[in-house]
């Protein structure tokens, strides 16, 4: 039995704290053993494994080959038309080294910033590695954004170089990038050379349409045969200097340019991979997202343990609802980990797809992102897990680098609709508005209270905005001890265990009561006629009310049947709240939308319906659309 299962670890971490750390940065290979675990003098900007240097591309591949595991698979990748690549530890550190030395010979150097903006490809894969050899710092941005996002983030990381592909598929459909690119690279102030995988292809017509003026285009492929012989040897880098840079969805204000640290976030993600998902180098995981949102866990944590990744371009429905099930089935995964929003929509789908194919490799099966609702996570034990897998409701933001609240397999007991304990070594508390600990199973925000390897480095707006955006200071527990604020709110139960209810701003309070918006929302979704629904608070000096929003099912009726359809669904929504969360909560207003403004991962933006839905001129709700469009496309 390994030494995750003894009961006494998480005793251990706080008999031990900090240096329980150690075991963490110990599983990785260091060029110069640190000398201090946590440097705490600059609070809330803490230095960890100080003393220490590494480099990430070596931990997540050299040392695999050096140690005699070259030949086993390190990457398997499969597009959506169901072409699969298969690339062996060897063969990506051979790629990777090509890449790298193409990046040094466009100029990239340590601290630079490389942009990446393409689906789920193996040269993303090999080019971040190839940033992390250089000790250069990557950006991924997700493809499905617009012109104008991508040239913020150019713009805003200073990058001379961005990776793209001239398209992809998504959904059946094909999907070209030349526009978006043409329209950041028109908006940047700074020179970009442009690198172009050619992933639809259409030989050199791909490439001229990436030419410009400000720059220039290169073909990624012939860069690597260009570089094929190339050796790069790895950069040393620091503990806390940077390897990755990760622009958060921006949906509340200017996008935080989250910087994440070497060493702390290298060996959290590896710890937290080994300790969370049970790996070793013998799994094959399949990490069913955009790089461009878990980084950890679908490049970094399985290639550092030595594990296989797999890495799909497409839709998940495509071509049918048992996708995911075929991919498992085929590549034998035996961890699959995904959003929470998808496992939704699996269970929508129904468990006839899953059941059309062998899932008894799977030993983990995990979600995140959004709260889980007890009936999902048991669809996924019984229809996914077949009820002898570990599934796992997982909670982190991008900003903690890895998960920080879950049961670990075979150690702590799932309690569905609960994500579980905090890690060992986390320590968690939901506290009121002023800071103090609220008392067992009630409401509060959750507090991180102490630091933890792979917490963000800083933001790139400077210290001052970290600070602002992530540290409080309470009275307590004790006086000036700064403890992290994610702004989630919880319920935490007798033995520890998290329920996370939403964002701090999915509590309603009416009056005496808090509502938690997300489980009115589920009630409403499950009415006959709704697609999907929103709930917010409209404040006024007179009194606070709901204010439901529905997407309606689309069933094809006319204009004019629509409104008097909707009129009787409206009735049926407020019904529906009043019944879920008491009279008292009968809703003001519902109100029908054709989409919800989301973020790119799908999630909800609250904020908007919620600032929509309080601005003052609002006495005539035709207009609500207009300006709920203006918000979400800020
Ligand atoms: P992101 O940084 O985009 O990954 O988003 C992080 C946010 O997703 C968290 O602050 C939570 O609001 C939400 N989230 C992540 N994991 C969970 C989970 N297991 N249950 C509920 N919400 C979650």
């Amino acid at each position: 039995m390994s030494e995750r299962h003894h009961e006494t670890v998480r005793q251990q971490f706080r008999d031990d704290w900090p240096d329980c750390w150690e075991r963490a940065a110990a599983t990785l290979d260091w060029d110069r053993e640190w000398e201090t675990v946590l440097d705490e003098s600059d609070a809330p900007t803490y230095h960890w494994f100080e003393g220490g240097r590494l480099n990430a591309c070596t931990n997540c591949l050299d040392r695999h080959v050096a140690a005699g595991e070259g030949d086993s698979v390190a990457l398997e990748w499969i597009g959506e038309r169901g072409e699969t690549r298969t690339l062996m530890y060897t063969e990506l550190l051979a790629a990777v080294e090509s890449v790298a030395a193409a990046l040094r010979d466009r100029g990239v150097e340590e601290d630079d910033v490389v942009t990446a903006y393409t689906p789920n490809h193996p040269a993303l894969v090999t080019t971040m590695l190839a940033c992390a050899r250089l000790g250069a710092l990557h950006s991924v941005v997700p493809v499905e954004f617009d012109g104008e996002k991508l040239a913020t983030r150019l713009q805003r990381a200073d990058s001379t170089v961005l990776l793209t592909c001239d398209g992809f598929y998504s959904g059946g459909e094909t999907v070209s990038t030349t526009q978006p690119v043409a329209t950041a690279l028109d908006e940047v102030d700074q020179a970009v050379d442009v690198i172009v995988v050619n992933r639809l292809d259409e030989g050199g017509a791909a490439l001229a349409a990436f030419e410009h003026d400000n720059g220039g285009v290169y073909d990624y492929q012939t860069l690597r045969e260009r570089f094929a012989d190339a050796t790069v040897d790895p950069v040393s880098r620091a503990g806390d200097d940077p390897l990755l840079l990760l622009f958060t969805s921006g949906t509340t204000g200017r996008p935080k340019g989250i910087v994440h640290r070497t060493g702390g976030y290298l060996a959290y993600v590896d710890w937290t991979s080994r300790e969370v998902f049970d790996l070793d180098r013998t799994d094959t995981v399949w990490t069913a997202a955009s790089v461009a949102w878990i980084v950890a866990y679908t490049v970094y944590g399985p290639l550092s343990v030595g594990a296989t990744t797999v890495l799909y371009e497409g839709a998940l429905d495509t071509p049918e609802p048992d996708r995911p099930w075929e991919i498992v089935d085929d590549h034998e995964v035996t961890v699959f980990y995904t959003a929470t929003e998808r496992v939704e929509s699996f269970r929508d789908h129904g468990e006839r797809y899953p059941a059309r194919h062998d899932l008894s490799t799977l030993d983990v099966a995990g979600m995140v992102g959004e709260p889980v609702d007890p009936a999902t996570w048991r669809w996924y034990d019984e229809h996914v897990g077949d009820d002898d897998c570990h599934v796992l409701d997982t909670w982190w933001q991008s900003e903690t680098g890895g998960v920080m609240i879950s049961i670990r397999p075979g150690v702590e007991p799932p309690k569905p609709g609960r994500a579980g304990p905090p890690l060992p070594g986390i320590e968690a508390v939901a506290v009121d508005d002023d800071g103090t600990t609220v008392n067992t199973d009630e409401i509060g925000s959750l507090l991180l209270q102490r630091p933890w390897p792979g917490m963000l480095l800083t933001l790139l707006d400077g210290s001052e905005r970290y600070e602002r955006e992530y540290w409080a200071s309470y009275s307590e527990p004790e006086a000036d001890e700064w403890v992290y604020a994610p702004e989630d709110a919880v319920r935490i139960d007798g033995d520890d265990y998290v329920e996370i209810l939403g964002r701090a701003d999915d509590v309603i309070e009416l009056g005496e009561r808090q509502l938690v918006a997300t489980r009115v929302e589920s009630a409403v979704t499950a009415l006959d006629g709704v697609e999907a629904a929103a709930v917010v608070e409209r404040r006024s000096t007179a009194k606070n009310c709901l204010v439901v929003f529905v997407v309606p099912t689309a069933d094809g009726v006319t204009a004019k049947q629509r409104t008097e359809t909707d009129r009787e669904l409206h009735a049926r929504v407020a019904d529906r709240v009043a019944e879920t969360a008491g009279t008292a909560a009968r809703p003001g207003h519902v109100h029908s939308l054709s989409s919800l403004p989301e973020t790119a991962s799908g999630k909800l933006e609250r904020h908007v319906l919620s600032e929509a839905a309080n601005t003052d001129e609002l006495d005539d709700w035709s207009g609500i659309d207009g300006s709920i469009r203006h918000l979400g496309f800020n």
